[in-house]
């Protein structure tokens, strides 16, 4: 098997079909024999049943189904689709025809061509996005890249091929908490990014809105670095300096020029900014144990309740 394609599906019941017409057309002309690896991510709609008949209609393709007892989310779905690849490529595809399959077969050409590449990565040259979702997202990966030693592409999407060595690497990061952008640039390799232009979405909605993106993006920061928890160590640290330096400034003002200590406000305003800061802190802390927390009960990344295979399973 040359070419695996691992399909997360959340709610695509429309879509499933059209993606696999679309990407049979789009395979046609090439000789290399391939799989499709549907995960349907414990969607609401009937999308498992639509990926169910898609496997019942084509038995001449190699069509993998695996159903989620529920909605994990796209990096569990990740996870899933590249653990049962079989292929010696593996793309991660979405089922929303956003991105299209020509570029996949794009993607396989230059793995066959360069054989220095082990992953191909798309990224968005020119993203259709408001003003302010491109201005946050530009600043969060200007931050990220700053406090992480892994480097952040700005716009790469989760649209990739790679080499088996690099599914391998990506399969041993056995994380609760997966934020794939980090793995995949955590497990090194070389990558080589292709600009490619987003499509509309065939049908229903994104999952995604501003509230989401940012918990993502907190996420990201936390699974991927303690650089908050230095943020609150440093601040730390400067408060107590200050509050020496202003202490012996009040014992001063006292002694050599006789000015008793005054002001109610002041103090008022030092106790709410430390009370603050500290519950900040904590609240870093907290976030940080969360994860751990989660971790160490060592649950499954995803359930299977279904699946459907080609394959003897
Ligand atoms: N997806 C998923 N689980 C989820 C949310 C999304 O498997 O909980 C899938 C979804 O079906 C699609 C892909 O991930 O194939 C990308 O999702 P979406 O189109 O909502 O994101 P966008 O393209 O807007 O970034
Ligand atoms: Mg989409």
């Amino acid at each position: 098997m040359k070419l695996s394609l691992v399909v997360p599906c959340y709610n695509e019941q429309d879509n499933v079909e059209k993606f696999y017409t679309e990407t049979v057309k789009a395979f046609a002309g090439s000789d290399f024999s391939y799989e499709f690896v549907f995960v349907n991510d414990g969607s609401k709609d009937n999308t498992l049943k639509a990926l169910k008949k898609l496997y019942d209609e084509h038995k001449e393709s190699n069509i993998k189904v695996i159903g989620f007892s529920r909605n994990f989310g796209k990096e569990a779905a990740m996870y899933a689709g590249l653990s049962n690849a079989k292929g010696d490529y593996v793309c991660v595809i979405d089922a929303d025809l956003q991105q299209r399959p020509e570029v996949a077969l794009q993607m396989v050409n230059i793995l066959d061509e360069n054989e220095e590449y082990d992953c191909v990565a798309a990224y968005q040259e020119e993203r259709k996005e408001s003003k302010m979702m491109i201005t946050l997202k530009n600043a969060f990966y200007k931050l990220i890249n700053k406090i992480t030693e892994v480097d952040f592409v700005s716009g790469a999407s989760d649209f990739r091929t790679f080499r088996r060595s690099m599914v391998e690497a990506i399969l041993n990061m056995t994380e609760y908490h997966r934020f794939s952008k980090g793995i995949f640039s955590w497990v090194g390799f070389n990558t080589k990014f292709i600009p490619y232009e987003v499509q509309e979405r065939e049908s229903g909605v994104s999952n995604w809105n501003v509230w989401k993106l940012f918990k993502y993006a907190l996420e990201g920061i936390i699974s991927f670095t303690t650089a908050p928890l230095k943020f609150a160590t440093g601040v730390g640290t400067l408060a107590f300096f200050a509050s020496i330096i202003y202490t012996l400034i009040i014992v001063i003002r006292h002694f050599v020029w006789g000015v008793d200590v005054a002001g109610y406000d002041s103090i008022v305003a030092l106790i709410l900014m430390f009370g603050g800061l500290q519950l900040l802190c904590v609240g870093i802390l907290g976030e940080y144990l969360a994860k751990v927390y989660v971790q160490v009960k060592n649950r499954p990344v995803y359930i299977i309740s279904k699946m459907y295979s080609y394959e003897e399973i």
